[in-house]
């Protein structure tokens, strides 16, 4: 069963490309930019993200800039403009190697991870597949779009399994979408899931707690004794410890 369709969608990437002044490592496509775009690269900046983010409805996964819905003609010239360069058909070219190296890793642990990931959560798999986003590899992205059952990820390989493990992080939150009544607790238990438990069953070594945002940290340590008693019994589900939790800690 495929559960991710991986794609790179220029318009996305563009607007997740937009918002830096600079990339590290890419300094003479962005010194192209500045020069082409003196102006507009400055003004769209801020706005970027947004063109095709919209806080009720998500990312629009449109083809062409002509497609994104409440955009100025202004802004779609200026997305033709620089899709048309050969500084940004270099981002695209470098972000399908990327996405190559991202699918390259999934397919080899998809089996495996499925079968701990649902020995761990006890929830049926969404049965649709949910599109990936790639973007580039000097961009940092890990973020989920549940409206449009979407993950925006960049591949970085800073331990074993890192791509499956994220990108499970982030399926994860899409099952669980709208299931919750306190964000924190439930995104501790995703972590818990994920980067812990996941993370130590496919690398087979490891230890908890050495990943994951710093600000969950606590509220998981407090989590983590009745964690431990819930994958030994195997009687609840993800959604049902969480319910349980939050009225916990
Ligand atoms: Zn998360």
């Amino acid at each position: 069963m495929d559960i991710f369709r991986f794609r790179i969608n220029k318009i996305y990437l563009l607007s997740q490309i937009v918002p830096w002044e600079y990339l590290p490592g890419r300094e003479e496509y962005f010194d192209a930019f500045h020069q082409e775009f003196p102006r507009e690269w400055r003004w769209i900046k801020e706005r970027a993200r947004k063109v095709v983010h919209d806080e009720d409805k998500g990312i629009f996964i449109v083809d062409t800039p002509d497609d994104i819905p409440r955009c100025s003609a202004e802004v779609k010239r200026f997305f033709v403009s620089v899709l048309r360069t050969k500084e940004f058909k270099m981002i695209v070219k470098e972000t399908q190697e990327s996405l190559f190296k991202v699918k390259k890793e999934w397919e080899k642990n998809q089996r495996r991870a499925l079968v701990e990931f649902c020995d761990i959560v006890r929830l049926p798999l969404d049965p649709s597949c949910a599109t990936v986003l790639i973007t580039h590899p000097a961009l940092p992205n890990g973020r989920n779009y549940p409206s449009q059952n979407a993950i925006g990820w960049t591949y970085r390989k800073d331990w074993k399994n890192y791509n499956t493990v994220y990108l499970m992080h982030e399926f994860l939150h899409l099952q669980t979408d709208g299931r919750f009544k306190r964000e924190e607790v439930m995104h501790a238990i995703v972590e818990l899931a994920t980067d812990n438990e996941l993370k130590i069953r496919l690398g087979g070594t490891g230890s908890y707690f050495e990943d994951g945002h710093s600000g969950l940290r606590k509220l998981e340590k407090k989590i983590y004794p009745f964690w431990k008693k819930y994958l030994q019994k195997n009687k609840e589900n993800l959604i049902q410890f969480n319910r349980r939790m939050e009225k916990f800690v």
